[in-house]
């Protein structure tokens, strides 16, 4: 087991917010993979386009750093409209939502990420905001006070979240357009490397693209933040070019599993192995050995480690597999001190 878990969070928590930024594809051509959501959302922004209207309201849900919020930029640049951007802890007074909302011209995109953690306060208000472009808001206090309705323009709210199971069912059900993306494979990451890579001018060979890719955790975020810090060694210990050589010996040094799993999933997989002698357990009683919450066990760590077959789900609960076993080195009990 390696403790490679500080690159997720460098790239999640990036200070250098610029370099993102840089890299954020900005048509739908340019974004990879997610090819049915792409496909559904050119409709529906082709069709809005043509009747002139706002695109439906649009909730974008699945784990961090896959493209929500830069799918939701290109939604509004493909509209030719503008982009404003919120989220959820910020908008504390329906006063926050108001002043936002009053100042969106017509068809614009309001785009709340983390929208799971809106305040419910806030998130009536939101409701009349949606369905007819109107909001009431309360002036003065007291005996004088009173509600004053508000007309806005027309606008589409894109929502954000990696946790759709805590949306409630009122603020579900106004989204006309509902979209789960997925980790990405190996080959839609090595093109966003690539294409990354021609960002930052840093010549890149196939094989050693493809070897960020493979240890990205399905992400496209860690294959930014990867690249980044792999082409620092390649500056530093090579000629600046990035081959499959010096790929490995970056990632070698910044202790990237081999999978791309973080210190998490780690943990989840070797709690199944030596707690539950590789299960079948159940989700909140692994949550509660991890010390995460089971919800986003289930909607952020498992969903990776069930495609990369190193959990699999059965009906008695989650069971490590074969792979979780090699990868962890370590033997199933029962097995003699045998391998498999
Ligand atoms: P999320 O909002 O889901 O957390 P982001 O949209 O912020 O994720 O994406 C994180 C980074 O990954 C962005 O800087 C962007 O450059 C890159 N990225 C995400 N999805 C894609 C994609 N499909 N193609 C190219 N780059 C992508």
């Amino acid at each position: 087991m390696t403790d490679n878990f500080n690159i997720r969070e460098d790239a999640e928590f990036s200070n250098d917010k610029e370099f993102e930024q840089k890299l954020r594809p900005l048509t739908f051509n340019d974004f990879s993979g997610q090819d049915k959501i792409v496909e559904n959302l050119k409709v529906f922004v082709a069709a809005a386009k043509m009747r002139l209207e706002a695109l439906d309201h649009v909730l974008l849900h699945g784990p961090p750093g896959l493209g929500k919020t830069t799918l939701s930029n290109i939604i509004a640049n493909e509209l030719g409209v503008g982009f404003k951007l919120t989220s959820g802890p910020v908008l504390d007074k329906p006063g926050d939502l108001a002043g936002l909302l009053t100042n969106l011209e017509a068809n614009d995109v309001l785009f709340i990420d983390e929208i799971h953690r809106l305040n419910p306060v806030v998130e009536e208000y939101l409701y009349s905001a949606m369905e007819d472009f109107r909001i009431d808001i309360m002036i003065d206090k007291g005996p004088s006070a009173r509600s004053v309705q508000l007309s806005l323009n027309p606008f589409t709210l894109i929502g954000a979240t990696t946790r759709s199971g805590l949306l409630t069912s009122p603020l579900r059900a106004r989204f006309g357009i509902n979209s789960h993306l997925e980790y990405y494979d190996a080959e839609t990451l090595k093109k966003i490397i690539k294409r990354s890579a021609g960002i930052l001018k840093v010549p890149i060979t196939d094989d050693a693209a493809h070897e960020i890719s493979s240890r990205s955790r399905g992400t496209p975020r860690i294959s930014n933040a990867l690249l980044r810090r792999v082409r620092d060694f390649a500056q530093v210990k090579g000629d600046g070019q990035i081959d499959l050589a010096i790929a490995k010996y970056s990632l070698e040094a910044l202790n990237i599993d081999t999978y791309g799993l973080d210190q998490m999933d780690n943990k989840i997989l070797s709690t199944i192995i030596d707690k539950f002698k590789g299960g079948p357990v159940g989700l909140t009683t692994i949550a509660t050995a991890v010390g995460e919450d089971s919800g986003t066990l289930e909607e952020v760590y498992e969903p990776f480690l069930i495609m990369e077959g190193f959990i699999k789900r059965t009906p008695r609960g989650r069971e490590a597999t074969e792979k979780a076993y090699l990868h962890l080195g370590k033997i199933p009990s029962g097995n003699q001190g045998r391998l498999f």
